[in-house]
């Protein structure tokens, strides 16, 4: 059984995100890294409201304290790995 080459399968798959997301964002922790994925799905869907702005996920987030730590995330690394 090869399971280890599954989590490679989905690293794979074209980008054709028009928002940044939580990978943009690599200080974050993964809980606001998914948060603001899920905010950026709506964007996408056409959920929210219509903008160009690629930031409009995270500052959504900001904006209605979604962050861990309202607004900011309190557990974002110092240094980009
Ligand atoms: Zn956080």
């Amino acid at each position: 059984m090869a399971a280890g080459q599954q989590a490679g399968w989905i690293e794979e798959k074209p980008e054709s995100h028009k928002f940044l997301r939580g990978k943009d964002y690599p200080n974050l922790c993964d809980r606001c890294k998914q948060i603001i994925n899920s905010v950026a799905d709506m964007y996408e869907e056409g959920l929210m409201e219509d903008t160009d702005d690629i930031e409009a996920p995270i500052m959504y987030v900001y904006d209605h304290k979604m962050y861990c730590g309202e607004h900011e995330c309190e557990n974002k690394s110092e240094r980009i790995l």
